[in-house]
């Protein structure tokens, strides 16, 4: 499971070890937790034209990837807190896909991170662990036969504390055929130079491996 603070941000963080995962058959499932409505510089787009974009280029690339379904939360952009409400819709969806690895941004990056990203990684975490696992955290949830669920990794993109990278050389291309899904965010992708750029940008978190492309995270093993 996926879950991302912006449609967008999961493509830069783990899309090319998504599309190794879904060629290997494992299910994967998006949980876009904005649809990116302040993310535009047209001062004339209104805000649910902008939604609507966002939501279908986020749809086609998550089905280039294999990604099996995408829940879209419509939670306001830059709106994101740390609630309760928050937290919880994140268990039940834990609890409804019971997925073993979770994937979100990292909370502890420092300085200058959107706000979003860190309130997702932070509400996901702690989702994770302890609310998803434990069952008098939400009676109610198991009232609805939702049983609580370990999960078993979680990984954080954008981490400054990267202790696990994930070969993207053979998935490179879809991640960048992904990436341009989302038309209306990644201009620059459409010449040769921001094409270089983005695979120069693979290539260092790659570096001390013996694979040419990665994806770099920080890796916690909760439950074995
Ligand atoms: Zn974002």
């Amino acid at each position: 499971m996926v879950v991302t603070p912006h449609p967008d941000d999961a493509e830069y963080g783990v899309a090319g070890t998504v599309a190794r995962w879904t060629i290997e058959g494992k299910r994967v499932i998006y949980v876009v937790c904005t649809s990116g409505d302040k993310g535009t510089s047209d001062i004339n787009k209104k805000p649910e034209e902008v939604v609507r974009t966002r939501e279908q280029e986020q749809t086609a690339a998550a089905k280039l990837l294999g990604v099996c379904e995408v829940v879209f939360l419509r939670h306001p952009d830059q709106g994101l807190e740390d609630t309760p409400e928050f937290r919880k819709e994140i268990v039940r969806l834990i609890r409804m896909y019971r997925p073993e690895v979770v994937v979100t941004a990292d909370p502890y990056r420092r300085y200058v991170w959107h706000r979003d990203h860190r309130i997702t990684g932070q509400v996901t975490l702690d989702a994770v662990f302890p609310y998803a696992r434990d069952h008098l955290s939400y009676p109610d949830l198991l009232e609805e036969g939702l049983m609580p669920h370990k999960v078993k990794e979680i990984l954080f993109w954008a981490s400054e504390d990267i202790n696990h990278r994930s070969d993207i050389t053979d998935t490179f291309d879809i991640k960048f055929a992904a990436l341009r899904r989302h038309k209306s965010q990644v201009e620059y992708l459409n010449n040769p130079e921001g094409e270089k750029r983005l695979r120069e940008r693979y290539q260092s978190l790659a570096e001390g491996e013996d694979f040419e492309l990665a994806e770099a995270f920080h890796r916690v093993q909760i439950f074995r």
